[in-house]
């Protein structure tokens, strides 16, 4: 699905970062949808990628439907890089609304197979990274008088999603209680933080290292995965983007703190 939505500009005015804007590959990841809907949807975005093309390509399409984008290289990993790319934010538009923390990595392996090198690599990847964007931006945030931050976890968080990603899931789960932290320590500035928690979905990132776990074959892959899901299919990038777009718009003004699980059934199937 290309996402096509009816416009009804319910992001007009706002400023949106996207942290992992990109996508690892052709076709739409989680972050580069949720940057192209925040945009349709009337939000200037940056849009922010440890790899500057990957960023690019999303600032592009953008650019392409007529809508606001900057990109922005950036290694979420890195405090400065973080502390940059929030400037360049506020350099291009003023204010920020929004943060979107999308970046996360995976690497399977339980303590005995995964390298202490891959274990450290996730945690500072998928979760040191939002502790450190946080770092930045809630001061702006805090500055223009309020916004939204939604968190990008996994179901992977509270359930096991067919192989041990041991540090995955740890760090996920580092997400979840990090958004049910600061959405009480920020909730009297008018500041919301949210949670997705996206199941099985059919994205760039996860095509070709779970494929190598179905004997190489990704019509295998597919078919085993979709019959895992009550819905009978695999989610995709435009499934985790329009949850996202909720929580991010006044539309979930009462809403912070939330795990919003987005997984066709998944986690409810025993
Ligand atoms: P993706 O790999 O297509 O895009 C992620 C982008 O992040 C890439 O463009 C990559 O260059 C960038 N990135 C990686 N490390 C970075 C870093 N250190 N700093 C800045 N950018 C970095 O993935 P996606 O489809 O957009 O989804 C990503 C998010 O969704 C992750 O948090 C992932 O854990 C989560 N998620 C995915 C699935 C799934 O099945 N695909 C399921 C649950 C959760």
């Amino acid at each position: 699905s290309e996402g096509k939505n009816v416009v009804v500009g319910r992001m007009d005015g706002k400023v949106v970062l996207v942290a992992g804007a990109g996508s690892s590959g052709p076709g739409w990841g989680n972050g580069k949808a949720a940057a192209v809907l925040y945009a349709r949807e009337g939000a200037r975005v940056l849009a922010a990628d440890r790899s500057l093309k990957a960023a690019d390509e999303t600032r592009d399409i953008i650019r392409g439907e007529g809508g606001t984008c900057e990109a922005f290289a950036a290694d979420v990993s890195r405090s400065a890089d973080c502390a940059a790319m929030v400037a360049a934010c506020v350099a291009a538009y003023g204010r920020l609304d929004v943060l979107h923390n999308n970046v996360g990595i995976a690497e399977t392996g339980g303590p005995v197979e995964a390298s202490e090198e891959s274990w450290n690599r996730v945690i500072a990847v998928n979760q040191t990274s939002v502790f450190l964007t946080c770092k930045h931006a809630l001061p702006v945030l805090l500055g223009g008088g309020g916004g939204a931050i939604v968190n990008i976890a996994s179901v992977a968080a509270i359930r096991w999603i067919g192989f041990p990603y041991l540090a995955y899931s740890a760090s996920k789960a580092a997400i979840v209680a990090m958004t049910q932290n600061m959405a009480v320590q920020y909730a009297p500035d008018r500041i919301r933080v949210n949670c997705v928690l996206p199941g099985l979905m059919d994205t760039p990132m996860i095509r070709e290292p779970l494929t190598a776990n179905y004997g190489g074959d990704v019509e295998t892959m597919i078919a085993t995965r979709n019959a895992q899901v009550p819905t009978g299919r695999m989610g995709d990038g435009w499934d985790t983007a329009h949850a996202a777009l909720f929580l991010a718009s006044d539309e979930a003004r009462y809403i912070t703190g939330a795990q919003l699980v987005v997984d066709g059934g998944f986690t409810l199937r025993a």
